[in-house]
């Protein structure tokens, strides 16, 4: 697995050369970086790879220079995960990062009941508990598979029939309420984990924007994890195709339950032209409805 981290700011044309200079003396070697330009600043986003070699200390570091030097203040970061080959294959779990590269895989929730309670009282972050079927207008799914609602997975009535046919297992079914106009809506599913993974490994990479405050003392918010790492033991004897994560992620205000798939479910997919195979967010065959499924890494 490879971690980089894109960096996205404007400088002026004529400060490039210094600015690539600056990476250079912290130990961070950038090429010729693709710059857009737009008035009279040019768009500047180098990407660099995450390891001994390049630290998130040094890069700290570069952006206090990158500051004292340049005056350059709002500096966009955005991480990668990459995996190998070899970790595609051995992954028995996948991490469902989305249906589509596209506004339209996220569904707006029209009023499901939830009891909020506070989780943290520092970052305010909220407890969810779901106390009523997910509300949603299912017009919006279109000919879409698998919808995304606040954390939730949503499927069609055909995705449905599919992972019967296929006996895909480990989850309930929970119909939505349709709210919205009368044509064009569709039965559709909430797809609900009934177990729970072992805890994730210690060693999961943690991050956070060095531009931003830093994470809050919950552990949660303003934490970039990493790929989920599990223990080769814990894994083991897992039945079934769809589970909860142990530990909770969040969306900046609520706490939610991550699901995991099984290898065969992403197999399924791909095999029933669902969405091509696609390895990463950068790889070519992520079109608006593929699928983004980033391996869980094995020790
Ligand atoms: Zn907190």
């Amino acid at each position: 697995m490879k971690v980089e981290l894109e960096n996205l700011f404007s400088i002026d044309e004529t400060s490039q050369d210094q600015v690539i200079n600056v990476y250079n003396r912290h130990g961070i070697a950038i090429g010729a970086p693709e710059l857009r330009k737009r008035n009279l600043k040019t768009k500047f986003n180098p990407i660099f790879t995450l390891n001994e070699d390049v630290t998130y200390e040094q890069v700290t570091a570069l952006y206090e220079s990158l500051e004292r030097e340049f005056g350059i203040v709002s500096i966009g970061e955005r991480f990668y995960f990459e995996f190998s080959d070899l970790e595609y294959e051995r992954a028995p779990l996948f991490t469902l990062n989305s249906t589509g590269n596209s506004p339209e895989m996220f569904l707006e929730d029209k009023g499901t009941l939830f009891s909020l309670s506070t989780h943290c009282k520092c970052c305010r972050l909220m407890d969810k508990e779901q106390l009523s079927p997910i509300v949603i207008d299912t017009t919006q799914m279109k000919d879409r598979h698998l919808v995304h609602v606040n954390g939730y997975w949503v499927a069609s009535e055909e995705l449905v029939s599919l992972m019967k046919r296929e006996k895909l297992e480990g989850y309930e079914l929970l119909e939505v309420i349709h709210q919205g106009p009368k044509e064009g809506k569709q039965p559709a599913y909430q797809i609900i984990p009934i177990q729970m993974l072992p805890e994730c490994s210690k060693d999961r990479v943690k991050l956070y924007f060095a531009t931003e405050q830093p994470p809050c003392s919950c552990g949660l918010n303003g934490v970039i994890n990493g790929p989920d790492i599990y223990h080769h033991e814990d894994l083991e004897n897992l039945k079934g195709d769809v589970f909860y994560s142990a530990e909770c992620s969040h969306d900046g205000r609520y706490l939610y339950r991550k699901t995991l798939f099984s290898k065969r479910f992403r197999e399924t997919i791909i095999k029933y032209g669902i969405s091509r195979e696609v390895r990463g967010e950068k790889d070519a065959n992520f079109g608006p409805k593929d699928w983004l499924f980033d391996p869980v890494l094995i020790k």
